[in-house]
C-alpha cells in the first residue's frame, strides 16, 4: 500500500534512501523508518524530515532499505514502524501490503518460541524468514521458503545482519523493481526513486524474488528458477511530466478504486464457505446474532454510504436500519440503553467531530458502539466496543472517493457475514461473493472509458444548475453525486429519490437545468423510466447511467454512460464512478483544482494514461 526504498551500491546510501522516501511522500503515510546495516533501525511516527532529525551526523553506509508506512493491521506507533525484525535481529524487512494469514503463522511461530514486538501482520514475514535462514543459510532461498507459507500481498525488502551489501525483494500483488547504475542498485516499489538515478530499470512481476549485491542481481520465479530479463529503459522526461500532470489526488485516488475493493475484500472473503469474516466482528458474534436494531451514524458521503447499508441490510438480514445524521444524533431520542442496539459510527478519517460525539453520546447511554473507519489507531477507532476498518489505503484527494466505494464494499461484506449467521445459505452466499470480486475489474472497465465523460463534462459546461435522481440502492448515489458536483465544481446540483421529483422539484426544472438519472436496469427501472418521461417534458437535457447494452435509453435520453451489469445492491459502487469522474472533470474544466478548495490554477492539466 505504501512505499519502500533500497540501496546497495558504494555511495552513501542515507541521501538516497532519503531523497527516495521524499519522491512517494505524495502518496500519503502515517509513519517512516530505515534500516542501516550495523547501526540498525530509525523510525519516525510523521514525516520523512522528523526522520532527517534524529538520524545522527556520523552514520555511513552504502547499503539500507526504508519505507513509509499505512498502518492496516497495529497503530501507527514506533513499534509498528518498519523496518520490523526477527527475534534475535539477524532479519530485517520492510514491507508494503497485507497478510491475511498472519495470525496463525503468528501463533505457530510463538509455539515455537519466537517472541513479537509489533502488532503488524509484517512481523510474521521476518520471522519466518529468520527461521529458514537458520536452516538453510542462504538469503533469497530463505525468503523464497518463508513466502511459500504466506497468503496475502507483499511488496517486500530484506536485510539480513551478517550481508549487510545484501538485499532480497519479493513481490506479490505489490510492485517491486530494481533501478541498475554501474555498480548501484536502487531497489523500489514505484519508480520516482530511481527517476534521479538511472533509467535502466528490471521490474518483479508477481510470484517472483531476487537477490540484489553491488556485484548484480539474479531473479527467481517462486519455483526456484532462475529468470533472464533485461532492464526496460524508462523515459526519465515522460515519467517526470506524468508525475506533474497528476497534481490532482482526486484523480490519483479515483484510479486506485480498482486496488481498493480489492484490498478492502482481502482476507476477508471465505469462498468455500460462502461468506465473509472480519477480525472485529469475531468475538461478538452472540450479540451481532442477537441484534434487533442499527443505528448508522454518518456524515456528508458516509452518510449515503450509511444508506446503501441500511438497504442491503434490510434486504438480506432483514433488521431494521436507521441512518442518522452525526449532526443529528444529538436530536434524536435513541439514546435510551437497549438491548439488541449498536450504533455503527461511519467516518474515513475516524476523527470525524460528530461521529465522535454521537458515539460519546450512545456509550454514555449504554448503548454498544461499533465503528467503520480507514484510519488504524484514529480516534474513533480507539474509542468503539469494536469495528472494521475500510482498508482502502490513504486517501488523499480532499474529497472522499476511496472512502466512499470502501465503506459500501465493507458494508456489503458485514450484511453478507449477518446474514449468513441468520440463514442465508451457502450457495447464495457463494454467489454474492462472486459479484463482489467482478467489481475491480468492472470499475476498471468504466475507468477506461474516462474521456468519454471527460467530454460529457465539456458539453455540459455552460450549465449552471443540475438535478441527480434515483430509487432504491441509487437515491444514494443522487445525493452522492451531486454532493461531489457542489464541493468539487462548485456548481449547484439537487438530488431527490425519483419518485419525489413531481411532488416539488419539477417546477424548477426547463431547458437549461439538466438531468442525471442513475438508472440501472434493475426492479426499479420501470418506475425510473416514469419519472424521467415527466422530466422530458420541461426541455431540460438528460444524462442518463444504465447498464451495459440498454439501448432503450437512448429514446429518452440525450446522452447515455454504461456501467457494467451487477447485482443491484451493487450498482451505487459502479455507478459512483462516472460520477466522481464527471465532477472530477466538470471541476477541472472550470478552473478549480481539486486539492485546494476555491483555489482556481492557472494551468489545469488534469488527464493522464496510466490506470491506477
Ligand atoms: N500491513 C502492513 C502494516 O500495517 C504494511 C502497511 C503498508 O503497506 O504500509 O504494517
Amino acid at each position: 500500500m505504501c512505499a519502500i526504498v533500497g540501496y546497495t551500491g558504494y555511495k552513501p546510501a542515507i541521501p538516497i534512501l532519503l531523497d527516495g522516501l521524499r519522491s512517494v511522500e505524495y502518496k500519503g503515510y502515517d509513519s517512516v523508518g530505515i534500516y542501516l546495516p550495523l547501526s540498525g533501525p530509525y523510525k519516525n511516527v510523521g514525516k520523512v524530515e522528523g526522520l532527517v532529525d534524529i538520524l545522527p551526523d556520523n552514520l555511513v553506509s552504502t547499503a539500507g532499505i526504508a519505507h513509509i508506512r499505512w498502518a492496516t493491521h497495529g497503530v501507527p506507533s514506533l513499534e509498528n514502524t518498519h523496518p520490523l525484525t526477527d527475534t534475535n535481529k539477524n532479519v530485517w524487512i520492510v514491507h508494503n501490503g497485507m497478510i491475511e494469514n498472519h495470525d496463525e503463522l503468528r501463533q505457530e511461530l510463538q509455539e515455537k518460541g519466537h517472541i513479537f514486538t509489533s502488532e503488524t501482520d509484517s512481523e510474521i514475514l521476518a520471522h519466518l524468514i529468520a527461521d529458514e535462514y537458520e536452516k538453510c543459510l542462504k538469503p533469497h532461498n530463505a525468503v523464497a521458503k518463508a513466502l511459500e507459507k504466506v497468503v496475502g500481498t507483499y511488496g517486500l525488502a530484506v536485510m539480513f545482519s551478517n550481508l549487510p551489501d545484501t538485499i532480497v525483494i519479493a513481490s506479490m500483488g505489490n510492485k517491486m523493481s530494481i533501478g541498475i547504475k554501474d555498480g548501484e542498485y536502487i531497489i523500489a516499489s514505484e519508480t520516482a526513486p530511481m527517476l534521479r538515478h538511472t533509467s535502466n530499470v528490471v521490474q518483479l512481476r508477481d510470484g517472483e524474488y531476487a537477490i540484489v549485491t553491488p556485484q548484480g542481481y539474479t531473479i527467481y520465479s517462486f519455483d526456484h528458477e532462475k529468470l533472464s530479463r533485461k532492464p526496460k529503459t524508462i523515459d526519465i522526461a515522460k515519467e517526470t511530466a506524468l508525475r506533474k500532470d497528476v497534481p490532482h489526488n482526486m484523480m490519483k485516488d479515483i484510479l486506485e478504486l480498482p486496488r481498493v475493493l480489492e484490498n478492502s475484500a482481502r482476507g476477508r472473503v471465505i469462498m468455500q464457505e460462502g461468506t465473509a469474516r472480519f477480525g472485529g466482528l469475531d468475538e461478538h458474534m452472540k450479540e451481532l446474532s442477537e441484534l434487533k436494531r442499527l443505528i448508522i451514524v454518518g456524515c456528508g458521503s458516509s452518510y449515503y454510504a450509511g444508506l446503501i447499508g441500511k438497504l442491503m441490510l434490510e434486504d438480506y438480514v432483514k433488521i431494521p436500519v436507521e441512518v442518522v445524521y452525526g449532526s443529528e444524533f444529538i436530536n434524536r431520542k435513541v439514546m435510551e440503553a437497549q438491548d439488541g442496539t449498536i450504533v455503527l459510527g461511519l467516518s474515513q478519517s475516524g476523527e470525524t467531530p460528530d461521529i465522535i460525539d454521537s458515539l460519546a453520546i450512545a456509550k454514555k447511554a449504554g448503548i454498544r458502539t461499533y465503528g467503520l473507519v480507514n484510519v488504524v489507531g484514529s480516534t474513533i477507532s480507539k474509542m468503539v466496543d469494536t469495528g472494521m476498518y475500510n482498508h482502502a489505503g490513504p486517501e488523499q484527494g480532499v474529497r472522499s472517493t476511496k472512502g466512499y466505494i470502501s465503506q459500501i464494499e465493507v458494508l456489503a461484506l458485514m450484511t453478507l457475514e449477518l446474514a449468513r449467521i441468520r440463514g442465508l445459505s451457502k450457495a447464495r452466499g457463494a454467489e454474492f461473493i462472486a459479484e463482489i470480486k467482478q467489481l475491480p475489474d468492472k470499475v476498471r472497465t468504466i475507468l477506461k472509458e474516462r474521456r468519454k465523460i471527460k467530454k460529457l463534462a465539456e458539453e455540459y459546461l455552460g450549465y449552471d444548475d443540475f438535478l441527480l435522481i434515483g430509487r432504491k440502492y441509487n437515491i444514494a448515489s443522487a445525493h452522492e453525486g451531486a454532493l461531489k458536483l457542489k464541493k468539487v465544481s462548485y456548481v449547484h446540483a439537487e438530488s431527490f429519490p425519483a419518485g419525489e421529483v413531481k411532488n416539488g422539484p419539477i417546477a424548477m426544472l426547463n431547458e437549461i437545468f439538466p438531468t442525471i438519472a442513475i438508472m440501472p436496469s434493475d426492479s426499479v427501472y420501470d418506475a425510473m423510466r416514469k419519472d424521467v418521461e415527466l422530466i422530458r417534458e420541461r426541455g431540460g437535457p438528460i444524462l442518463a447511467i444504465t447498464t451495459e447494452g440498454n439501448m432503450d435509453a437512448y429514446s429518452f435520453a440525450d446522452d447515455v454512460i454504461f456501467i457494467p451489469d451487477t447485482r443491484e445492491c451493487f450498482s451505487p459502487i459502479l455507478a459512483n464512478i462516472p460520477l466522481q469522474l464527471f465532477a472530477y472533470y466538470s471541476g477541472a474544466l472550470r478552473g478549480f483544482s481539486q486539492d485546494a478548495p476555491l483555489r482556481p490554477s492557472n494551468v489545469v492539466t488534469f488527464d493522464q494514461d496510466t490506470d491506477e
